[in-house]
């Protein structure tokens, strides 16, 4: 599955967060038979309100939501890209991630030292992009000769040495692939092959202290540095408490710091939005369920999700929009509404749509 790395410099909250995705993680891997949880992985369940309409609708005994999984990359430390700290553990671990959350300092509490000195949300974002620029520089300055080489005798090679070379452009001018390759009119197809750190999906985690969460500007100063990736705001120290309450006391809290919704359910959101996901739902009697696809993806994928069989055998698949089954009540009255389509092997799926596949076996 994907997942998303979660890095930050010493001292930013980073694992008062991932201990805190870590425990709501497990509450939702008990209703996941096979879901094993190593200690670097967290799981956050995507919050989906559609899921307790469905479970409503067929009488569903249990609700389970999609998946986002994180994964806690220690080490990054200002000159990681050269080998300080832990460094090329750190570049290999995040390599195999599929987007970067960059957990930055807000808070200022005097008792919890900062490496540089002081709190200063941009900086440290530059410090975090310049190492990661540098080791894709690094990457692409091994690559370069040997592109150099293919594309001599190979026509289509020299599209990968050409993307190459642009993006060296972009990261020399201390600008991300993420941030910077379309400007550039880099396809990023062209150089997948080199796995860039840059090019991956970027999304941002500001640990505030708990009276900034209502400071509107604040938080749209702090957008602004890191757009277009996406930023979510929340209190660290908060999200480790929410985990250990009730339902309703969790609620209380999080209003007492005037939010409606805990900051790891927008993590998980916005991280499901970053890697590109959309999910597909399913009910019985059994369960109501999120399904998790990438976008985009075609019914027969989308099958397969469930079990490889369901898609090597797929025969159709009847489809009911989540807004017109609401509508109808139930299942048997969206049929005869005339709301249940067949759909065959080259349905594109859509975000919400309630799927009952029919394939061989
Ligand atoms: P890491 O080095 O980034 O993993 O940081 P930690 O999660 O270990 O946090 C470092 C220190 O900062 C600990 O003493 C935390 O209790 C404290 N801390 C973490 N998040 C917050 C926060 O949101 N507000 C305040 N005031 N302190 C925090």
């Amino acid at each position: 599955s994907l997942s998303i790395g979660i890095v930050g410099l010493p001292n930013v909250g980073k694992s008062t967060l991932f201990n805190a995705l870590t425990k709501s993680g497990n509450a939702l891997a008990a209703n996941y038979p096979f879901a094993t949880i190593e200690p670097n992985v967290g799981i956050v369940g995507v919050p989906d309100a559609r899921l307790g309409k469905l479970a409503e609708i067929f009488g569903s005994a249990r609700i389970l939501p999609a998946k986002v999984e994180f994964v806690d990359i220690a080490g990054l430390v200002r000159g990681a890209s050269e080998g300080q700290g832990r460094g090329n553990q750190f570049l290999a671990n995040i390599r195999e991630t599929d987007a970067i959350c960059q957990v930055i300092r807000v808070f200022a509490d005097p008792d919890v030292t900062h490496v540089d000195g002081d709190v200063s949300p941009q900086r440290d974002i530059e410090t975090i992009n310049t190492e990661l620029i540098l080791a894709d520089l690094q990457t692409l300055e091994k690559a370069l000769p040997r592109l150099a080489k293919e594309a001599k005798f190979n026509k289509d090679r020299k599209v990968a040495l050409d993307a190459a070379e642009a993006a060296v452009k972009v990261l020399d001018s201390g600008t991300t692939l993420y941030a910077g390759a379309k400007a550039a009119g880099i396809d990023p197809a062209d150089i997948r092959e080199l796995h860039l750190l840059t090019a991956k999906p970027f999304l941002y985690v500001f640990n505030l202290d708990a009276d900034e969460l209502t400071d509107t500007e604040l938080r749209d100063r702090l957008s602004a540095i890191v757009a277009p990736a996406e930023a979510v705001f929340l209190d660290a120290k908060i999200e480790s408490e929410l985990v250990e309450l009730s339902d309703e006391e969790a609620l209380e809290l999080l209003q007492s710091v005037g939010q409606e919704e805990s900051g790891l359910s927008q993590l998980a959101r916005v991280g499901f939005e970053t890697l590109g996901l959309q999910t597909y739902l399913t009910a019985g009697p059994k369960e109501a369920r999120a399904w998790t696809i990438r976008r985009n993806a075609t019914a027969p994928e989308a099958a397969g999700v469930i079990h490889t069989d369901f898609q090597r055998g797929f025969i159709k698949a009847e489809v009911v929009s989540f807004a017109d089954l609401v509508e109808a009540g139930s299942i048997a009255a969206a049929r005869s509404a005339g709301r249940a389509r067949i759909e065959g092997k080259d349905y594109v799926m859509r975000d919400g749509d309630v799927v009952e596949f029919r394939f061989n076996v």
